[in-house]
Order: structure tokens, then C-alpha cells, then sequence
């Protein structure tokens, strides 16, 4: 079992249900514990609603009660009580790999982590087997301008080395000529690049972070090395977007 925790976006978009499906696509068996509600249309977010830090708990132990988590994903965190509760958890299944997609903002600019959950979640970023940020995230990991995609490299090094973590910086937000879609792995030490596949590219699908980080996951927890499972997650990410539909405010929306 792949346990998701995120977000729980009503349209399903992104979010622990976009995970579930992701996952499922990367032939894994999905669990979901939400970390608030994401309340949300496809086009606008609208707001957060906290959950209780106990019911997280509680519902994080009804999901590792009943199956064996193979992979942990982590989407949004949202709020300081979520971070607590996910961190405590991890902590206490030491043997659980965690995929983690440092959310901070939606695409449309709402903050998806509060201020006070950062140290929590600071962590959690030592804790992650495998961290999966686009370029305005570990811009604000790292608290550096990212400028070329020769830096891009060496940002994905730096948040390894400072972390521990497998990094895979997702290259849908590059701006450099030839660059964009090409996803920068940092591994042991060594540095692989998975180009975009020749299926055309959405720039205003939705839900694509969360889609790849759990199929990532679920690729993990199914025996892959973690440049194959990053490699097999954007094949079936790049799937999902190609068979993805417009939602009734025009937002793409992803299906698999
Ligand atoms: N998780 C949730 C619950 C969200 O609401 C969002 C964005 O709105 C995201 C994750 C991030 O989505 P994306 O995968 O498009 O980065």
C-alpha cells in the first residue's frame, strides 16, 4: 500500500485524490489521509480548512493498522498541525520511504503552507527519501535565485547534499531555451536528465506535481531504482495529461 498525504481537493484535480489515481495508473494500491481541505474550483482557490492534528493522527494510524505502507507521499502540508502529525508519524516508521513534493503555493498564487509549520517542515525535507520541487520551489528551499540551467543542477546537488534526499527538479517551469519538461535527477552523487516525451505539453494542467511525486512513489514501493521510478513516473504523468480533459472553467484536467 502507497499512503498519500495531502491536500483534499473536492475537485480531485490535484490533491490526495489526483494522488490516488496517480498511483493506482503506477500499479499500486492507494491509501489517503488528508492534511486539511483544500477548498477549491479547478480555476480559483478559495481557502484552507484545518484539520485537527488528533484526527490526522488517528486516521494516519486506521491506514498503518490495516495495511503495510510500502511509500509515504507527502503533497500539501498546509497547516502547523499537519506538519507535526506527518512528522511525528514518519518518525515513528523509520522504515517507510517518503516521497516528498514540497508544495508551497497553488498555481494561482495561494500559500499552501502556513509560516508557523516551517520548522516542521524543514524536517520533514531531512526525513524524505526523494524530494520532488519545480524551480520556484527550491528557489525558496534554498533562498537563491536559480538563473540557468547550469544552476538548476547545482541547486538540485545543493538540496541533496543538505538533505540527504534523491532530488528530482521537475523542469515544467524552466525557461531556458530547450530546457523546459527536461527533469534533473540528483542521485548518489550523480546526475541524470530525463527529457520530456514527445506528447504536447500542457502548461495549464493541473494536479501534474501531485501526479508525479505519487507514481514516483508507488514505483518506489514496487522495487524500481529511483531514477527508473522518476523515469516510469513522467512516461505515466505525460499519459495522464494527454488523455486529460477541460474542466467546465477551461482547466486542464488530468485522467488516468
Ligand atoms: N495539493 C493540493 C491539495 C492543491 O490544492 C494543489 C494546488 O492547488 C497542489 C497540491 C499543487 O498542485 P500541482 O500538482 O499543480 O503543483
Amino acid at each position: 500500500m502507497i499512503l498519500a498525504f495531502g491536500g483534499y481537493d473536492p475537485t480531485g484535480g490535484a490533491g490526495v485524490l489526483m494522488d490516488a489515481r496517480a498511483i493506482r495508473a503506477a500499479g499500486g494500491y492507494a491509501a489517503a489521509v488528508p492534511s486539511c481541505l483544500a477548498l477549491q474550483s479547478t480555476a480559483a482557490f478559495s481557502r484552507v480548512v484545518p484539520l485537527r492534528r488528533d484526527v490526522i493522527g488517528d486516521s494516519l494510524s486506521c491506514a498503518a493498522k490495516s495495511f503495510r505502507i510500502r511509500a509515504l507521499k507527502i503533497g500539501m502540508v498546509g497547516t502547523r498541525a499537519a506538519a507535526e502529525a506527518i512528522l511525528a508519524f514518519a518518525g515513528e516508521n523509520p522504515h517507510i520511504p517518503v516521497v516528498l513534493d514540497p508544495v508551497l503555493r497553488a498555481s494561482t498564487g495561494a500559500a499552501l503552507l502556513s509560516r508557523d509549520s516551517l520548522p516542521a517542515f524543514r524536517k520533514l525535507l531531512c526525513r524524505a527519501g526523494v524530494l520532488t520541487p519545480n524551480l520556484p520551489e527550491i528557489e525558496k528551499i534554498l533562498d537563491r535565485r536559480v538563473a540557468s540551467f547550469g544552476e538548476a543542477i547545482v541547486a538540485a546537488r545543493d538540496l541533496s547534499f543538505a538533505t540527504g534526499a534523491a532530488v528530482v527538479l521537475k523542469g515544467g517551469h524552466f525557461p531556458w531555451k530547450g530546457k523546459r519538461g527536461v527533469d534533473i535527477v540528483f542521485e548518489k552523487r550523480r546526475v541524470t536528465l530525463l527529457g520530456p516525451g514527445a506528447r504536447p505539453r500542457r502548461a495549464d494542467a493541473h494536479g501534474t506535481g501531485c501526479a508525479l511525486a505519487s507514481a514516483l512513489a508507488a514505483r518506489l514501493a514496487a522495487g524500481d531504482p529511483v531514477v527508473e521510478a522518476a523515469r516510469t513516473a513522467k512516461t505515466l504523468l505525460e499519459e495522464m495529461v494527454a488523455s486529460g480533459f477541460p474542466s467546465a472553467e477551461g482547466r486542464w484536467t488530468l485522467f488516468g
